[in-house]
């Protein structure tokens, strides 16, 4: 169902959970403050509760009164990088941020989106958490119309259009004074490099630092065969792109051409979905991609979408 922002604003204020837009994809909120709506949230989701969640604010001084020690690092990716597409997780003064959120950690998540409706709400309200609008498992919703068809008309959304980047923020975990990378998104390990000095590396001990990264994701319920050239197999449609040609019986859906990496990351949830909605068993993602930045987001976002 269709909701203004002040209706969102009330529900909110309610103990109430609405779906709302980012500039990555939609987001299930819930006040920070709010344990009972947190709660709703993984129940509406099934999302396991050691899954912990991301707080956005509207401001880098929002984030300040939850920190155990300042680090300079936070301010200068904060400042080179919110309001967008990267998550910064730190050590904080427990007692101020609900366990629920935390999934029990003694970190916790931290982003400031780029998108005027949830700053307006968040603005008003103070922080709000939000997984990505979907159930557990399934493509990340990037329109209103996928967090209706995960959650049924009745649940309140406000719609703000298709998303822009289409993928989640990258993830950075801050260990000894030290950024890991906890999941890769929409801003790309170089450009963090430009900032930190260093990329980024994910943890070398095997150790997840992000607890989500452990679930199965993104699946459509069609399997995916990722393969850089067409399978042998029988294969109702093809996953690929536009500069290529590929046989007519094989019902190209496209990602983009092979110059634009933030194109085809827009488009594939919203694609993936397609091929629920299509009722496809069985696609072949073609996987002869370029190298580097986003591309390289995109072909781990395929790999699990199809594991
Ligand atoms: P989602 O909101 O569905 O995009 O998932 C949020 C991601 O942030 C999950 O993969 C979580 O594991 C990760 N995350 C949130 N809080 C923390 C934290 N305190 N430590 C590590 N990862 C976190
Ligand atoms: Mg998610």
């Amino acid at each position: 169902m269709r909701i203004p922002v002040s209706l969102a604003i009330e529900l909110l204020n309610n103990e109430k959970v609405v779906g709302l837009p980012t500039e990555t994809v939609y987001g299930l909120a819930a006040k920070a403050s709010s344990d009972e709506a947190i709660k709703k949230i993984f129940e509406f989701k099934k999302r396991p509760l050691d899954n912990p969640l991301i707080l956005h604010v509207s401001s880098i001084d929002e984030v300040k009164r939850y920190l155990i020690k300042d680090e300079n690092t936070f301010y200068d990716l904060a400042k080179a990088f919110w309001p967008g597409p990267l998550t910064l997780v730190m050590p904080v003064i427990d007692k101020l941020i609900s366990p629920l959120v935390r999934a029990n950690l003694p970190t916790a998540a931290f982003r400031m989106p780029c998108h005027p409706i949830p700053v307006e709400i968040i603005r008003s309200l103070g922080p709000i958490v939000m997984p990505s609008a979907n159930l557990s498992g399934k493509p990340s919703a990037t329109s209103y119309e996928d967090v209706e068809e995960d959650f049924g008309e009745d649940f309140p959304v406000v719609d703000g259009g298709r998303t822009l980047k289409g993928i989640e923020s990258t993830i950075l975990v801050l260990k000894e004074g030290v950024w890991e990378l906890g999941r890769r998104g929409s801003l790309s390990l170089e450009s963090i490099e430009k900032v930190l000095g260093y990329s980024p590396k994910p943890a070398s001990d095997k150790k997840l630092v992000c607890p989500g990264q452990k679930y199965r994701h993104y699946a459509p319920k069609a399997s995916l065969i990722l393969s850089e050239k067409r399978p042998d197999s029988k294969i109702e449609a093809v996953l690929g792109f536009k500069d290529k040609t590929y046989p007519d019986d094989l019902n190209p859906l496209y990602l983009s051409d092979l110059n634009s990496p933030a194109e085809a990351s827009k488009n594939l949830y919203h694609l993936l979905r397609l091929l629920d909605r299509r009722g496809y068993q069985s696609v072949w993602v073609d996987m002869d991609m370029p190298k580097g930045g986003l591309w390289d987001t995109l072909r781990e976002r395929i790999q699990k979408a199809s594991s």
